[in-house]
């Protein structure tokens, strides 16, 4: 054998080459290094066009109407956001029906972030790989602009990675709503145009319409609420103080917790992932799960998990 048959030809190592810049191996892929240079630009126009949509805002304006329900959007797909996809979805912190279960996965799909598979995927991924390479929306390991909105922007983190979450891909009605995530959030959508042409017509002296109710009940909100709900992955493992020494960076932060209604205590979340509560203590404010409380009190959800009274005293002397 010579050795040019044993060498790949130029030609191969070329292609090689190229394959590696527009492709991951399978082993990057399921690790998860893959690196911030691999946007997919084609999937990232949906989410550029969310925010390119809000500068319609000039031409619609605004009323105390259109301002308020944005707001109102804004508080309930952030308690769904946290409650229901993170805390019921990646981390099964309290138990439900199956009907219950799918109207969850309904209001998490609300807040434009994908479907309930692919975001406790990635999630989970996240809890076990904290700081570490391979956790894709690290600050510590990727800088803070790709872990705010830059990670899912690749091919492979837009797959949905169905073996970290074989106990929800069990039901045909989620991986339904995973496979079709554009359909809740279109609902949502043209619910506000027709919230905004019902009140023009029944309530004119509100000064509003379909299309400033579009703008602002969905696109401003969603976007505020993106940009809210990111502020976890970038600075909740950068800003604030560690209660627990955790394997990763995590921080409890006052300003976060109330920003994202309770997320701002990740440090806490971090030791002890499977707690229904964020805010370990009285003074942790915790609007999620108080919301949840709520829930669990109307009968709707229940064994709803405490954080162990061990941890608390740990957690006091600190
Ligand atoms: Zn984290
Ligand atoms: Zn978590």
């Amino acid at each position: 054998m010579t050795d040019t048959q044993d060498r790949p030809s130029r030609t191969t190592q070329a292609a090689g080459f190229v394959r590696s810049l527009t492709r991951l191996t399978v082993e990057e892929a399921r690790s998860g290094l893959e690196t911030r240079d691999r946007v997919d630009w084609m999937r990232v126009i949906p989410f550029i066009g969310i925010h390119v949509a809000c500068i319609a805002v000039i031409w619609v304006g605004w009323s105390w109407t259109a301002v308020g329900v944005a707001a109102l959007m804004y508080a309930l797909r952030m308690f769904a956001i946290t409650g229901f996809y993170h805390r019921y979805f990646s981390h099964r912190t309290f138990k439900t029906s199956r009907f219950g279960q799918f109207m969850l996965a309904v209001a998490g799909a609300s807040c434009v972030q994908r479907g309930p598979l692919w975001w406790a995927a990635h999630h989970r991924k996240h809890h076990r790989y904290s700081d570490q390479p391979a956790d894709v929306h690290s600050p510590i390991q990727h800088g803070v602009a790709w872990a705010h909105c830059g990670w899912f922007t690749t091919r492979p983190n837009y797959a949905t990675d169905v073996s970290q979450v074989k106990d929800l891909a069990k039901f045909p009605e989620l991986c339904f709503l995973d496979r079709h995530d554009a359909l809740v959030p279109a609902l949502l959508a043209l619910s506000m145009l027709g919230l905004g042409a019902l009140l023009e017509a029944v309530a004119p002296q509100l000064g509003t319409g379909p299309w400033q109710m579009l703008i602002w009940g969905f696109f401003i909100s969603t976007v505020v609420l993106y940009h809210a709900v990111y502020t976890i992955n970038s600075f909740a493992h950068l800003v604030g103080s560690r209660r627990f020494e955790t394997k990763d960076d995590s921080r409890n932060n006052l300003l976060l917790a109330l920003l994202t209604f309770g997320e701002g205590w990740h440090n806490n979340h971090h030791r002890y992932p499977g707690s229904v509560r964020q805010g370990f203590y009285w003074w942790e404010i915790d609007l999620t799960y108080y919301g949840l409380w709520v829930m669990s009190k109307l009968g709707l959800i229940w064994d709803l998990h405490p954080v162990p009274a061990k941890l608390l005293e740990d957690g006091r002397r600190h």
